[in-house]
């Protein structure tokens, strides 16, 4: 019989957006709120899209229109200072937590002058802490680099869960590639189905903006 959590293992879900990352993990979440163990649920101060007033902020939310609905309690911490992630644990010492979940990994930053960056704080946790860690993240960016600290992630965790979402141009279940729908100057700009797409990777290198200029950059 397999257990539930394994101290110091550290489980990814990634993929592109709509893939349903979120809500996977949170099946698994579901599974420990009705066991012995304690855990968290972390996300980037930065993602209060779907909120709806300022009392939502602290809520995370699955996106308008999703045939899969949830709502639950979030700790938003500042995507530049990650290790608040540990302060905050560290301050619920009458609690004993046993895992952590983090939403959206992609936002939080690497290492900078003033933060250790995300990918030493879950070494943290799960080395000097014994916790599980769970995390969801896209992997790349509209342009197919690497998002964030990703890559790091990636080859950092024991257990990766690629997901798929349905190709918004062909209808296939392969869409691994998010693209813009309208062109924008800032790269990272958080935003729902109006402002971004999925595609699989044909459709990617045939009908997106970013995928056309690619390919002829290629050649
Ligand atoms: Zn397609």
């Amino acid at each position: 019989m397999g257990r539930i959590l394994s101290p110091g293992k550290f489980e990814l879900w990634t993929g592109c957006m709509f893939s349903n990352k979120t809500i996977k993990m949170l099946a698994r979440k579901a599974q420990i709120n009705y066991s012995v163990y304690n855990s968290l649920l972390i996300g980037s101060g930065r993602d209060t899209r779907y909120a709806e007033n300022e009392s939502e902020i602290n809520l995370l939310k699955s996106h308008p229109g999703s045939t899969l609905t949830y709502k639950e309690k979030i700790i938003r911490i500042s995507d530049e200072l990650p290790e608040k992630i540990i302060e905050y644990i560290n301050e619920a010492k009458n609690k004993k937590i046993h895992a952590v979940f983090i939403d959206e990994l992609q936002f939080f930053s690497g290492k900078t002058e003033t933060s250790i960056g995300i990918v030493r704080v879950i070494e943290k946790l799960l080395k000097e802490m014994d916790m599980h860690v769970f995390g969801n993240g896209l992997n790349l960016d509209y342009r197919q680099n690497y998002f964030g600290q990703m890559k790091y992630l990636i080859d950092m965790a024991d257990e990766v869960h690629y997901e798929y979402a349905t190709c918004e141009l062909c209808r296939n279940m392969e869409a691994r590639y998010g693209f813009r729908k309208k062109p924008l100057e800032e790269l990272v700009v958080a935003g729902g189905k109006d402002l971004y797409g999925v595609a699989c990777g044909k459709c990617y290198e045939k009908y997106t903006y970013e995928g056309v200029l690619k390919k002829q950059n290629n050649s």
